[in-house]
């Protein structure tokens, strides 16, 4: 119900009330009156008769009283008169001419208390009427002596006058006066309710109208206008109201559009416009700031890490895993893992091959590389550059818990998205780093390298005491190869005594090309023993290799001279020159086999110059 009829309806209620009360007033007040005033005129002609029966009682004529009763009864408005003797009265002089014994109780009671008795009769319809019997008290005092006529006492009863009156006459005066008032009233309430009306209606309309907007408003909905009223003051305030709306409507919808444009997730998260572009001001900032730190971090690594924290700490997801796949090679590293991986990411990836998002509330078992283990999976890829994918993998208990992750995933959208140009910038680095410091032909590392990380292989080593093994390994009559078969076919050699050192070493140790045929390994963490072991290890798997090229096959040996840094000497590149001279050894004792320094050999190589 709309305030203007809540307001004339408390209005109606209201005087109805007043009305009520008014005329209720008027009834009680007009009948007192009129009780009043009949009682008076009544105890007056009671008064009369009274004084006149004794005077016609000392004149003796008291026979006469009936003519003066029935001329007395004529008078307007007196119903009936009559005289009651009391029981001495009777027995002293008779019942009188026309039975003047008590009619009823009320007579009785009056003769028997000496107290007057005033009946009212009132009807709503039909006639109603007042009586008064007032009693007639035997007195010896004063002009006039009751007791000298009548066996009687001061005080005893005589007798009773009874006077009964119409008070139709006064009835009808109040119902007029009743009904006037409450003509008068209803006039007037009328002309208020007008007034009041044309007054505040157009007030109680712009505010309706106020309400009903601001409702939507608060909801959500801005695009609610408050109609234009016809008073002054409802124009000027619906046209403040309806402008603001415009502006706040308008901003609201420039502020979507142009953030739009940074943000995938633009899901909608309430109704309420202000609070979704509030929600997306909040996210742009977040993502912006991400954005910033991630320029600033000097790895991929810590970029990976940093997108992994988001996940769990800001996006709140607890189960995932990150890879990296090398669309070219076919390299799949783990980049973010917090939680056991579920499926082998060497194996064929569903979301890589296909490049869209696997969800295993799509269709069971959709990816039939993940491992049965009652997990729901959403694996999301991202292409990063030509060659890097980026592969999210999400997992959950539940599908309910799966289809709360997957809200989020417009959010994981921003921040890869984000990141995007700086993965590709730190892997460009990473690659242009990785030429400077490798060898074109096997990918090994080459010498400037090994130069840059000699100063931290030193201080490692005496800090950790750890021994480094130092392989130096030349392959046998090389020139031969190139002489007999051609450079492609030696290039080919090179390439197959890399992959046998790639094969043969850990992760830890490193792989170095020194010089044309030549390699340098560096083992780490190796007694004497273990150095030899490996080098033997390495010969004896190149030696068992075949090299294939241009139509032609054929196995080469290598002759591998070895050291222990700082076993044999604290400076480094001096241990590097003692492998060098234990190769030469092993070149100059048959070819094809290890030799581990020894000071001798030192002792040998500073006699013999050719060393
Ligand atoms: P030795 O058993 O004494 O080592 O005899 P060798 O013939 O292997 O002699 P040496 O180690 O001095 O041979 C070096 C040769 O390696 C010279 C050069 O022609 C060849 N060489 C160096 N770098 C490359 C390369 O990148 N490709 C090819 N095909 N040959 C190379
Ligand atoms: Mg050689
Ligand atoms: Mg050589």
């Amino acid at each position: 119900m709309d305030t203007s009829k809540k307001i004339s309806l408390l209005l109606i209620a209201i005087m109805s009330f007043l009305f009520i009360l008014i005329i209720a007033n008027v009834i009680y007040n007009f009948r007192g009156y009129g009780l009043a005033s009949i009682e008076k005129k009544a105890r007056v002609v009671a008064e009369i008769v009274k004084h006149s029966l004794t005077s016609h009682m000392i004149n003796g004529v008291m026979d006469n009283r009936k003519i003066f009763l029935e001329q007395i009864e004529d008078l307007e408005n007196i119903d009936e008169i009559w005289l009651v003797r009391s029981p001495t009265v009777i027995e002293q002089y008779g019942k009188g001419f026309n039975g003047e014994t008590m009619r009823d109780t009320i007579d009785q009671k009056v003769l028997e208390t000496a107290k007057e008795q005033k009946v009212i009769n009132e009807r709503l319809f039909g006639g109603s009427s007042f009586r008064i019997t007032i009693p007639y008290i035997s007195s010896s005092e004063g002009e006039i002596n009751c007791v000298s006529c009548h066996n009687s006492k001061d005080g005893d009863v005589l007798g009773a006058i009874s006077i009964s009156m119409s008070m139709d006459d006064i009835k009808e005066v109040g119902i007029n006066t009743i009904t006037n008032t409450a003509i008068i009233a209803l006039i007037l309430m009328a002309i208020i309710l007008v007034f009041i009306n044309r007054v505040i209606n157009p007030f109680l309309i712009i505010f309706d109208a106020i309400k009903r907007v601001m409702k939507r408003a608060q909801e959500g909905d801005y695009t609610q206008r408050i109609e234009s009223t016809n008073s002054k003051e409802g124009k000027d305030v619906s046209k403040w109201i309806n402008s603001f709306l415009d502006k706040l409507e308008n901003t609201l919808q420039d502020i979507q559009k142009e953030i739009s444009v940074f943000l995938t997730n633009k899901k909608a998260v309430v109704e309420d416009p202000l609070i979704n572009v509030n929600h997306a001001v909040s996210n742009l900032s977040c993502v912006y700031k991400f954005r910033k730190t991630i320029e600033h971090d000097e790895s991929l690594e810590q970029i990976y890490k940093r997108i992994g924290h988001v996940l769990e700490n800001r996006l709140n997801i607890k189960e995932f895993n990150m890879f990296e796949v090398n669309q070219n090679t076919g390299e799949v590293n783990i980049i973010f893992e917090n939680k056991p991986i579920y499926c082998d990411p060497l194996e064929c990836c569903r979301a890589n091959r296909t490049n869209t998002v696997t969800n295993s509330c799509q269709f069971d078992e959709i990816c039939s590389k993940f491992k049965k283990v009652n997990k729901e999976y959403i694996c999301i890829p991202y292409t990063i550059s030509h060659d890097i994918e980026l592969i999210i993998t999400l997992t959950a208990n539940t599908k309910e818990e799966i289809n709360v992750i997957r809200e989020q995933i417009p959010i994981i959208d921003d921040y890869i998205n984000t990141a995007k140009p700086e993965i590709v910038s730190k892997q460009l680095m990473h690659i242009l780093e990785k030429s400077a410091r490798s060898d074109a032909l096997t990918g090994l590392y080459n010498r400037k390298f090994l130069e840059e990380s000699v100063q931290t292989i030193v201080s490692q080593a005496k800090r950790s005491e750890i021994q480094y093994g130092i392989l130096m390994i030349d392959i046998d009559y090389f020139k031969m190869v190139n002489d007999t078969y051609g450079h492609d076919v030696g290039d080919e050699a090179i390439k197959v005594i890399s992959q046998t050192l790639k094969e043969n070493i850990r992760s830890s140790d490193v792989a170095v090309r020194y010089g044309g045929e030549e390699f340098l390994i560096l083992l780490y963490n190796c007694d004497p023993e273990f150095v030899e072991e490996v080098a033997q290890k390495i010969r004896i798997a190149f030696a068992g290799k075949t090299i294939s090229k241009n139509n032609v096959s054929f196995s080469k040996t290598v002759s591998i001279g070895a050291s222990v840094f700082p076993l044999h000497t604290e400076n480094f590149w001096e241990c590097v020159k003692y492998a060098d001279i234990s190769l030469y050894e092993a070149k100059n004792t048959g070819r094809d086999r290890v030799i581990m320094f020894s000071k001798e050999l030192l002792e040998k190589s500073n006699i013999n110059e050719n060393y």
